[in-house]
């Protein structure tokens, strides 16, 4: 049996109600933390902590772009399980395909205030109780491969992506100095209802186009494989791992296209 990488922690997880945010409340539980699934789907919310079990999770409504509310998940946490070792700032929207030259700043400020004030405040709020407790905790965001190569994902996206690399940068450089850390994910399309309203298609759809984008053959990219990666940067085993941006993308990213040269024909 694997050993525990997160007994005893408490964590909280934005946009746990679905998708990425779902399976890394039940790979955290998993593992022995405490969670607080973070949301503004409340109905999807409480049924994920039923399913998972209501002596290692709870609910909270939190919409992510108001401070209040940012503040209140944290107080709520603090309060129910007494500690908070975790933030995994996940919460996040996609909008859809437009031109440039139909930019619009109306959408724009909707996506800024969820996936970057959003990301913002809660490292806020988490830095402050983690630092008011002297905890060494581990805050993590998701940004996305549209942070690192664009030309993929919406404008407004792709610009918000990006932000939320510099933002955990820049936190980054200010909180180490507590032993707090803060590192991103950047998943690769996952079939999940925010992929499929950008792309209009399908969850298998995504999950194709990943799949023929990848240097890495013969595996679909599920939530299940974000959850891992969260996992690894929410522990120990990342300890020394300090504003990096773990891409999960079967190197996409990072090469053009596979190598012209196939060593098994
Ligand atoms: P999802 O639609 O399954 O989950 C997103 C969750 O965020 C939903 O439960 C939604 O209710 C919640 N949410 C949206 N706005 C919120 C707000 N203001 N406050 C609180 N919660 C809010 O999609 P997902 O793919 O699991 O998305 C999770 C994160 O992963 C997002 O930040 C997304 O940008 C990022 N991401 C996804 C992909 C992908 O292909 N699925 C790729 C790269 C990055």
């Amino acid at each position: 049996m694997s050993k525990l990488r997160l007994e005893g922690k408490v964590a909280i997880i934005t946009g746990a109600a679905s998708g990425i945010g779902e399976a890394t409340a039940r790979l955290f539980v998993e593992h022995g933390a405490f969670v607080v699934v973070a949301d503004i789907q409340d109905e999807l919310g409480d049924q994920v902590v039923s399913s998972i079990g209501k002596e290692k999770a709870s609910y909270k409504h939190c919409d992510v772009s108001v401070e209040k509310q940012v503040e209140e998940t944290v107080a709520f946490t603090i309060e129910k399980y007494g500690s908070l070792d975790i933030v995994y700032s996940n919460a996040g929207m996609g909008g859809s395909f437009s031109s440039i030259l139909d930019f619009s700043l109306e959408d724009f400020n909707k996506i800024m205030a969820t996936n970057v004030s959003g990301a913002a405040l809660m490292i806020k709020h988490a830095a402050r109780a983690m630092l008011d407790r002297r905890i060494r905790g581990s805050i993590i965001c998701t940004a996305s491969v549209a942070a690192v190569q664009a030309g993929f994902a919406p404008h407004c996206y792709t610009a918000s992506k990006h932000a939320v690399v510099g933002l955990v940068q820049s936190a980054c450089s200010e909180l180490g100095a507590y032993g707090i850390r803060v590192n991103c994910v950047s998943p690769s399309g996952v079939g999940t209802p925010l992929a499929c309203d950008i792309a209009k298609v399908s969850s298998k759809h995504v999950e194709q186009y990943t799949a023929k984008m990848s240097l890495l053959k013969g595996i679909i990219l599920k939530a299940k494989h974000i959850a891992d990666a969260a996992l690894f940067l929410a522990s120990d085993d990342s300890v020394y791992l300090n504003g990096h941006n773990l891409v999960v993308d079967g190197g996409f990213t990072v090469a053009a296209s596979s190598f012209p040269i196939n060593v098994s024909s």
